[in-house]
Parts: structure tokens; C-alpha cells; sequence
């Protein structure tokens, strides 16, 4: 392969500032759409629609018919996290750029390095070994509202006989993985409200309420020093993994002294120390602040009493947690810990219960094997502290979801230098056209 020009077709989805979230990136969202469905027709799709928006498509696309084979159902998403802080960026966001192997672009991993690395492999394939359906949504990072309704309306569209989300990443350098939960997400914006306008700070300081300082005081209370959340019932539903799980994450190549020096880049690692890090990343609750906004944060000084302040929370969930009941248990904490002179509400953005995969099926075998024979090492089953709303309506069709990936641990997915290790590509690419052959195979008995 050559791959200075499959570099430069990389780049040209990657140059597409897709941000799903910022109404202004509307316009680019769709040209990301178009991008793949441009795609989508080079590798022989019969048949590829935009489904359930304009702005934000989810792209449809059927492949060649194969009598008698499979059908593979491929999801992926094309848009991206906003790329700021811009100045922590060492080449712009949007400027895809090779450095030392590695390809630095906002979405070069999360997800469109991995969407193209499935196509590719279905373009190395040559003749179709399976019947190939493609769902490529423009939502994950805000949502995936689309799809949802896509799926409601029609859930057909989920009819395989496997489904791969490519949206994950190695556990180590060297050691594929699968995934066997993620986590949900209770996405919510706080808002306290303590007067009608902002106040002089000499004329009212002292006696008039703070919109800001109401507000920190109940982010305080909602969480601990000590990593707790508090909120009342939050726990109740968290199941302890098995022992033998325990016991598989403890053979992981993970060292906590590594994480903390080489990934996180902080003098120490917070949480409920009682439990191992893994397990604080994969099995337990968190409750994270995003951003607080309001009062003066401009150049130099203004001497105000903000009115007015909000904070931007989540809370991840793990198997077992459901986002209806958590989302009750959060406004009942927000109210019992709000201050009596602040009005606060709670508006509930997005959020997703968490996702629990079942890897015995026997395509899990295959692709394991895939990886067997291309990088030398079978996939290890992990868990995933992230989210993938979408996963539960991928899997109603019956299919198993296999949700595994090219990432690595290092790629710095949603934040500033962002980069897809191109060895992960190139090996990605000839994992997955293994692991179509594979599974075509199985159809043709
Ligand atoms: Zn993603």
C-alpha cells in the first residue's frame, strides 16, 4: 500500500472542523457527512442515504449484496470535541500533521482516524466478503439525538448478524482489547440564581448573597475531599466486579505510578483510595465540574456581586446505575444542598445508561483471532470508563456489539494534541480486512 496518499485522504477528513456540539460548525458537520457518503460510494454502496437531519446526518450505507455471507453492521461517528484551549496545540487542530509516526488532528482517534481505518480495511478486502452496513453518525459528542430517533423509527436498520464500533482503544501498547462495559453519563447544567442583578461589591459586599460563592459551597457539599459523592442513593446500585475480573485487570499491563507521571500529569491521583485505580476508572460513579460560568472573568478587575452563576456537572454511571433514577437522585441532592436565599435549578443536558457487552459470542472468537495473526497478541476483555450513548440501541437488533479499536491510551481524545499512532492504522486496517474474511467465511458453510 502506498500510504502517502492514504495519509492525505486521512487529512482531508481531518482538515473538516465538524464539531457537533457549536451550532456555528453546523455547515461542517455536514460536509463530514457528505465526506463519508463520498466514501461510502467509492467502496460500492448500493445504497447511501442521509438519515434524520440535515446539518447532522446519520450516513446510511448498504454494500455490495453477497448471497449467503453475513451481514456486518459498521458504526462510527464523524464528529468531533471542540479543539480548545487552541494555544496548547502544537500544530492547529484542523491542520492534520505528521510527527514521529504519529498524526496529530482533533478526531484523529475519537473517531474519525477509526471510521476510516474500517473503510479502508473494507477497501483491502477487494471483493466484499460480508454484506457491509454502515451507520456513521454526526452526534456522539453531543448526544447522538439523531440516531436515536433513526433507531426508534426504524430499528431494522440494526438488523446483522455483528455489529463493530471502532471507537476504543488498545489497553496497552501491544494489547487489543474488547470492551465488556462502558459507563453511562448524567450530563447536567446547575444554575443559582441569589438577586435580581449583579451588585457593587463596596455598596453590598458583606451583606448581599453571591451567586458564585452559593454556587462552589454546593459543589462542595455534592462531592467529598475524600472522592465521595454525595448523593443519597448514588451507590445503591453499584455492584463490586467479579473476583475473577478483579483478578484479570490485576494482570493488565497497568502500573498506577505510570498513570499518574506519563497520562495524567499531576502530582497525585484523587478518588476513593479504597479502591484500586482501575476499578475507580471502570466500576464506580464520578462526579466531575466541566466549567462555571458567570460574574466577571475578563482582562483586570471588576468589583461585582454576581446575580447570577453556572456550573457544568456530570456524573458517569456503571453497569447496573440507570440515568432516570440518577438524574432524580441528583436534582433531589442539588435541592438538599442548595442554600435557602439562592433559587438553583438543575437542567439535564444529555446522558446515557450505562452499556454492559456479553463477549462469548463467537465473533468475538474471530476477531481475536484477527488480531492474533496481524499483531501477535489476541484481545484482552477490559472495561471502559468512557461513554457511547448509542450502544445499547446498536445491540437491539440481537446482534453482538463488538466494541474494540486502534487507539492507545496516550492519544489524548478530547483535548489539545490529539494524534492517531499511523502503525495502529496500518495495523488496523489489515485486523479488520482479517476479521471480514473471517466472518465470511462462517456464512458460507
Ligand atoms: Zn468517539
Amino acid at each position: 500500500m502506498n500510504r502517502e496518499p492514504v495519509i492525505e485522504q486521512l487529512s482531508s477528513f481531518l482538515r473538516i472542523p465538524s464539531i457537533s456540539t457549536l451550532p456555528a460548525h453546523d455547515a461542517d458537520c455536514r460536509r463530514a457527512a457528505e465526506w463519508v457518503a463520498a466514501e461510502l460510494r467509492r467502496l460500492g454502496c448500493r445504497e447511501v442515504e442521509f438519515l434524520g437531519s440535515e446539518t447532522h446526518p446519520t450516513v446510511w450505507g448498504v454494500g455490495p449484496a453477497v448471497p449467503g455471507a453475513p451481514t456486518l453492521l459498521l458504526y462510527g461517528h464523524y464528529d468531533v470535541q471542540p479543539p480548545d484551549p487552541l494555544a496548547e496545540w502544537t500544530t492547529p487542530p484542523f491542520s492534520p500533521t505528521v510527527r514521529s509516526g504519529r498524526l496529530y488532528a482533533r478526531g484523529a482517534a475519537d473517531d474519525k482516524g477509526q471510521v476510516f481505518c474500517l473503510l479502508q480495511a473494507v477497501a483491502a478486502a477487494g471483493r466484499p466478503p460480508v454484506n457491509f452496513r454502515f451507520l456513521i453518525e454526526g452526534q456522539e459528542e453531543s448526544g447522538s439525538q439523531v440516531l436515536f430517533d433513526v433507531l426508534r423509527r426504524e430499528p431494522q436498520r440494526t438488523a446483522a448478524d455483528a455489529v463493530v464500533v471502532a471507537d476504543m482503544s488498545y489497553v496497552a501498547p501491544g494489547w487489543p482489547a474488547v470492551y465488556t462495559a462502558l459507563r453511562g453519563l448524567c450530563y447536567a447544567e446547575i444554575n443559582v440564581r441569589t438577586a435580581k442583578s449583579d451588585l457593587h461589591s463596596g455598596e453590598y459586599g458583606g451583606a448581599a448573597p453571591n451567586a458564585h460563592e452559593a454556587l462552589v459551597r454546593l459543589l462542595g457539599r455534592l462531592k467529598g475531599e475524600d472522592g465521595k459523592i454525595n448523593v443519597p442513593g448514588l451507590y445503591t446500585a453499584v455492584r463490586r466486579p467479579s473476583k475473577a475480573e478483579l483478578a484479570a485487570w490485576r494482570k493488565l499491563p497497568f502500573s498506577e505510578r505510570e498513570f499518574l507521571t506519563k497520562r495524567v500529569g499531576a502530582k497525585a491521583l484523587t478518588g476513593l483510595k479504597r479502591y484500586s485505580v482501575l476499578e475507580r476508572l471502570w466500576a464506580l460513579p464520578t462526579f466531575e465540574i466541566h466549567g462555571i460560568k458567570g460574574g466577571f472573568t475578563g482582562d483586570g478587575a471588576k468589583t461585582v456581586i454576581p446575580a447570577e452563576a453556572t456550573a457544568k456537572v456530570s456524573i458517569r454511571l456503571v453497569p447496573n446505575q440507570k440515568l432516570k433514577t440518577v438524574e432524580r437522585q441528583v436534582a433531589a441532592a442539588v435541592k438538599r444542598a442548595a442554600p435557602k436565599y439562592a433559587t438553583v435549578t438543575v437542567r439535564f443536558l444529555h446522558g446515557a445508561d450505562p452499556a454492559q457487552v456479553d463477549v462469548s459470542h463467537p465473533a468475538f472468537a474471530l476477531l481475536d483471532r484477527a488480531f492474533r495473526e496481524v499483531v501477535g497478541r489476541g484481545t484482552v476483555p477490559v472495561r471502559a470508563g468512557g461513554s457511547i450513548p448509542i450502544i445499547p440501541a446498536l445491540g437491539r437488533g440481537g446482534a453482538p456489539v463488538i466494541l474494540t479499536g486502534i487507539g492507545l491510551p496516550d492519544d489524548r481524545l478530547h483535548a489539545p494534541n490529539e494524534k492517531l499512532d499511523l502503525k495502529q492504522l496500518w495495523d488496523g486496517i489489515e485486523v479488520f480486512k482479517r476479521f471480514y474474511e473471517l466472518l465470511g467465511e462462517t456464512g458460507r458453510r
